[in-house]
């Protein structure tokens, strides 16, 4: 609320001129008709009828809170940046869940990646590291991104949401195989976000002032532990109570149980890029931790609730783009595009003034050339010049270039550069079978992926078993038998 909102003992118009009635509207005579005259109607409707902004187009449904996040390993010797300049050293932080598919108002328990955006105020300017609670990705190359979507969005015609589009798309693309396997693997239903691991996904990079670079994943393991839903638990609470994990993270908090989770990275030194086994900017493949183990950071904490949903969460707007000196991109293609496409997202939703908005205001001084736009409410640079280069005491560009530039070579055309052969579509979802998942963990697994692919025809279940097969035969001939089985209700689509 405003101070003058705060200050005000009764209610008024928008403009200060206070409400004699909010319970009549004006007409004429007891029995007649409105009049246009009565401006506090008409301010209302109005107002009403302009309340919503655009929907994220995915993530719409999430929830967040502000924390801190606390350094507890000092790695200043691979990464100049700011927030983890020391041991002890605290940043102020947001973070928003929120599950993928599904419209604002939809389910929490959806079996659905989560999406785990954070948001860190450093010293040095905003540090906006926005992924999910799996380490992968379905595609690799953001050319196909609006086509994924698309398939776990409404039906064109019908306006539902039937399973078997989702599983067309995923047989013509084996390498998603790796994440859909993970999707439908306990971890595709987690009991809320306080129960889940959080992961940059991409492949970043980091450096130091003497402009050593290496690449790096981000994982943040839960300190709560890992818990999920079962199928039946996630589509009684969809019916039950679809804001579960809105309100879990909320009372948590609310009651001074602030969730925490660890923050570690893998590190590859930039040489080895060229030679490591599996293709290290592909957003489908992990780093096995034997080959590069989990290095400890910081730990994060939320501790603080939003004041109010609409202004902290619903325009809280994370790009991966926002980065600080000492963490940068990597040739990752899905990262390249994404850097691109959030503000643009952020720019269509919000305004060409989002940052404006509290929560996505840097915490340290800033001082851009920008001016204007719609909604520009902060003083728009006051009388102070609005051009550079000036000699009128302007901010300067400070000729500090601490990031090593990045090596390019080749001709621009469309490649297909990642080895696509059966080891880089199936190896990884290989070792997911063999060495994460036990014997109950591959029975559940088969159960939903059947269960969701009930409705597919029998062309596209032919193409997924062939993909299954490639894993292992076992894994084929499971879901195959159980395809042949009446099936059970599939959780619903987010
Ligand atoms: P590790 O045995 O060292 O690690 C296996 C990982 O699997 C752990 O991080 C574990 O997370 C996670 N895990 C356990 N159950 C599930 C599940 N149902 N869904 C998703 N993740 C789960 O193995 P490697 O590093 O050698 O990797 C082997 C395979 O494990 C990979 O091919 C990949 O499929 C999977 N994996 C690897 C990760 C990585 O970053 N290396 C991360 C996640 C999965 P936790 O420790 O929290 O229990």
């Amino acid at each position: 609320m405003s101070d003058n909102e705060s200050r005000c003992p009764f209610q008024t118009q928008q403009f200060g001129r206070p409400v004699d009635d909010n319970q009549h509207s004006q007409t004429a005579g007891p029995r007649g008709p409105m009049l246009m005259q009565d401006v506090h109607l008409v301010e209302k409707m109005a107002h009403f009828n302009r309340e919503r902004i655009p929907e994220r187009v995915v993530h719409a449904k999430g929830y967040g809170a502000f924390g801190t996040f606390t350094v507890t390993n000092d790695i200043s010797k691979y990464c100049m940046a700011d927030l983890f300049s020391e041991v002890g050293k605290k940043t102020e932080m947001f973070a928003r869940f929120s599950t993928v598919g599904g419209e604002s108002g939809s389910a929490d328990s959806a079996r659905d990646p989560r999406g785990f955006a954070l948001k860190f105020y450093t010293d040095q300017g905003v540090w906006d590291l926005v992924g999910n609670n799996t380490p992968i990705f379905f595609i690799r190359d953001p050319l196909k991104f609006s086509d994924f979507i698309r398939t776990q969005k409404r039906e064109p015609q019908s306006h539902l949401k039937p399973h078997w589009r989702r599983w067309d798309f995923w047989g013509e693309v084996p390498e998603a195989l790796h994440q859909v396997m993970f999707l439908y693997s306990d971890r595709g239903t987690p009991k809320s976000a306080r129960f889940m691991n959080g992961y940059g996904s991409h492949t970043f990079s980091i450096y130091n002032r003497d402009g050593v670079r290496h690449w790096v994943k981000f994982h943040f393991k839960t300190e709560q532990g890992v818990e999920n839903f079962s199928d039946d638990e996630a589509i009684e609470m969809a019916g039950k109570a679809p804001d579960y994990s809105t309100r879990d993270l909320f009372d948590a908090i609310e009651s001074g149980d602030y969730p925490r989770w660890k923050l570690s990275i893998q590190m590859m030194p930039e040489s080895d890029a060229e030679n490591y086994k599996w293709h290290p900017f592909d957003l489908t493949k992990v780093w096995p931790h034997d080959d590069y183990p989990l290095i400890e950071v910081g730990v994060m904490e939320l501790n603080r609730n939003p004041s109010n949903y609409f202004q902290d969460v619903e325009q809280a707007a994370f790009e991966p783009g926002n980065l600080v000196d000492g963490i940068g991109i990597s040739p990752d293609r899905m990262l390249q595009n994404r850097v691109l496409s959030y503000p643009d997202a952020h720019r269509y939703r919000l305004g060409v003034n989002y940052h404006q908005v509290p929560v996505n205001t840097p915490r340290c001084p800033y001082a851009t050339y920008h001016r204007d736009g719609q909604m520009r409410v902060d003083g728009n640079g006051g009388g102070s010049v609005d051009y550079e280069p000036n000699k009128m005491n302007g901010p300067k560009e400070t000729g500090h270039r601490f990031e090593p530039p990045m090596p390019v070579h080749g001709d621009g055309r469309r490649y297909d550069e990642f080895s696509c052969d059966d080891e880089d579509y199936f190896g990884q979802p290989r070792l997911f079978w063999n060495k994460v998942l036990d014997e109950g963990a591959r029975e559940r697994l088969c159960t939903a992926i059947a269960n969701s692919m009930g409705d597919s025809p029998e062309s596209i279940r032919e193409k997924m078993l062939q993909q299954f097969a490639a894993v292992s035969d076992e894994f084929a001939k499971s879901v195959s038998n159980k395809l042949e089985e009446p099936a059970d209700e599939p959780i619903p689509i987010a």
